[in-house]
């Protein structure tokens, strides 16, 4: 898969949906406009229902299980990378934090813009 181009936004996800796709207790992602984003080889795809309510359909792979990216119908035109699917250390840090009511409380949150959700 390759990303061309600046990516619309870095957040890091406190739902429930996300914990179950992650396995664990937040997920951080990047999001690009579809259109910039080349997607090759076999994916394996599970659909789930949001906290909200919407589809969330992740992609992941058929040898190792990870999430390689995923859409929402509630971000239409958009795909979501999950940010360790790049392996880089370097890679811009999340900007916005959303359902944090949904968030372990031990997690220790960095200074991000907070959006609130349902
Ligand atoms: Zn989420």
């Amino acid at each position: 898969m390759t990303c061309e181009g600046d990516l619309v936004r870095v957040s890091m996800c406190h739902c429930l949906a996300c914990q179950k796709r992650t396995g664990s207790a937040f997920s951080i992602q990047a999001r690009w406009p579809s259109d910039r984003v080349k997607i090759e080889g076999l994916a394996h795809e599970f659909v789930r229902v949001g906290d909200e309510g919407s589809t969330m359909t992740s992609r992941f792979c058929p040898t190792c299980g990870s999430t390689v990216y995923y859409d929402n119908d509630h971000m239409p035109g958009f795909v979501a990378v999950p940010v360790g699917a790049f392996a880089d250390p370097t890679f811009p840090p999340p900007r916005v934090s959303v359902y944090g009511v949904r968030r372990h409380p031990w997690t220790i949150m960095p200074d991000l813009a907070v959006e609130e959700l349902d």
